[in-house]
């Protein structure tokens, strides 16, 4: 589906200062090294030009004039994807919604929030918070932005109980690559009035269009929320019992796992000592509601769940210290994994929750198979499973022929085993070839008839999702 693009040349720049204040135009050396990547561990590519935009006019205009000349457009949020979704493997104009960050309206009585798509994560959640209401999507990295958020359909944590971002998001405004302006959705509660285009932009990466705004849904703020912290023998006994888990009355937040490898490495990333490192493994759970009395109501099935299937003890994480202790070095793991090793690369599959176990088996065996360092955490209770492979000391040639080898085998058993490629990070350019491995041929050609719909010169954000 790729094209043929212009350059930007200078009669383009002089069209792009004639919208936006020149001091946010950057071209050539101007433009930072942080826009040619995100946090994937792809090469990096610059854009030809990089434009901070104040609203949808300037927006509007900008795209309208680049889908006449035909210069690829790229959305950029905070850059903390992690499939090189907002990287500009085309050059053309890359377009940050930063300085879109107003909140724009609360609405106690209808519990929605309108926002520019530039506000980050931590903002809404703070603001909301503020006025004892609750945002609950809860991705790791608190700050990106509400629209790479949407762009991305980020998951995270909280996605058990509450669900995804998708599941918040009740209004968008839209800069089509005409440069139309357009609304979908609004603060209705139900909508059956034909396709669902909101639901289309919600997770397209920025291939349909720019979100300039979003009316999200809220709750009210439950009051309390107290973790556990179960350990279990190894991996597949503390897994084995999140089915049991998610059946029994009452659903916790978030259910995840951790091995005490990745424990060690946040431990030293972080300089802090984790509340127990004694076992292989561990299972956190997390409960909200409005008292301490009603949530330990909640959890008292639970011990015995765990203990029937090999849990060895029950921590109760209800202090601030020990909250900060154990949510801090969940939130590291990442950066933890990345500083064990000299480079990775990751793959978020997703698999029906009560083959997670399975899937995590058949990954010790690819350690042994293609003899390489894994590493792995994750949302056990949604099935979404982290997995990193390590490069350590491999020379460049070895480490690129390792790592498609273990991905083919990862992505073939995740399919098996009627998983999908990704649970939340998206498809980005980095894993477009298993999307399209994974999709058959009818599913693949009405996505990219949808694409063409919206954006018939392909010029946005081309490469990404799919060819
Ligand atoms: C430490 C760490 C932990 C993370 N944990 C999680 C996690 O638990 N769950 C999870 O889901 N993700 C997680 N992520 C990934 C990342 O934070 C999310 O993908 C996030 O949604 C990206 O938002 P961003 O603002 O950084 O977007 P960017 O990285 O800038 O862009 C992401 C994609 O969205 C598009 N885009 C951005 N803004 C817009 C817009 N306004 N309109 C249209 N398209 C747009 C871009 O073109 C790109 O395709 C984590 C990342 C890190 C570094």
């Amino acid at each position: 589906m790729i094209g043929t693009y212009k350059a930007v040349s200078d009669a383009d720049l002089d069209f792009i200062r004639s919208v936006v204040a020149a001091e946010r135009v950057f071209s050539g050396a101007e433009i930072s090294e942080d826009y040619s990547h995100d946090e994937h561990s792809g090469d990096a590519h610059f854009p030809e030009v990089y434009v901070q935009v104040l609203n949808a006019e300037e927006l509007s205009k900008l795209v309208e004039y680049a889908n006449e000349q035909n210069i690829p457009v790229i959305p950029r949020g905070a850059g903390t994807g992690l499939v090189g979704g907002s990287v500009p493997i085309y050059g053309g104009m890359m377009i940050g919604l930063e300085k879109m960050n107003r909140i724009l309206e609360l609405d106690e009585e209808n519990l929605t929030i309108t926002v520019e798509s530039g506000v980050l994560l931590m903002e809404v959640a703070a603001f909301v918070e503020a006025h004892g209401l609750f945002y609950p999507p809860d991705p790791g990295e608190k700050a990106a932005t509400i629209g790479g958020n949407i762009a991305t359909n980020a998951g995270g944590m909280r996605a058990v109980k509450y669900g995804v971002t998708r599941d918040f998001v009740r209004g968008l405004e839209v800069v089509l690559p005409s440069g139309e302006i357009v609304e979908l959705g609004g603060k209705v509660v139900k909508n059956s009035s034909g396709y669902s285009l909101k639901d289309l932009m919600i997770g397209s990466e920025g291939t349909l269009g720019f979100i300039t705004k979003a009316i999200l849904k809220l709750v009210p703020l439950p009051k309390k929320s107290i973790s556990l912290l179960i350990p279990f023998e190894d991996i597949s006994s503390a897994i084995s019992a999140v089915p049991e888990i998610r059946k029994s009355e009452v659903t916790p937040t978030a259910i995840e796992f951790m091995e005490r490898d990745v424990i060690l490495d946040a431990e030293e990333y972080l300089g802090k000592k984790f509340p127990d490192k004694s076992s292989e493994a561990y299972l956190i759970l997390t409960y909200d509601g409005n008292s301490k009395e009603e949530i330990e109501q909640n959890f008292s099935g639970v011990a015995e769940i765990c203990f029937a299937r090999g849990g060895l003890d029950l921590l109760i994480v209800d202090t601030d210290e020990r909250k900060e202790v154990v949510w801090k070095a969940r939130g590291a793991f990442l950066e933890a994994i990345k500083g064990s090793t000299t480079k990775l690369d990751e793959c978020d599959v997703v698999v029906p929750v009560n083959q997670v176990s399975t899937f995590i088996q058949y990954l010790y065996t690819l350690k042994e198979k293609h003899d390489i360092r894994i590493k792995s955490f994750g949302h056990a209770g949604d099935g979404n499973v982290h997995i990193f492979i390590l490069r350590d000391d491999l020379n460049e040639a070895a480490w690129q022929e390792k790592l498609s080898a273990v991905f083919e085998d990862l992505y073939q058993k995740a399919i098996e085993l009627k998983g999908k490629v990704s649970g939340e990070h998206g498809i980005g350019y980095a894993k477009v070839a298993y999307l399209m491995e994974e999709e058959s041929e009818a599913v693949l050609n009405i996505m990219k008839a949808i694409k063409l719909a919206f954006d018939p010169k392909n010029i946005m954000n081309p490469g990404k999702i799919i060819r």
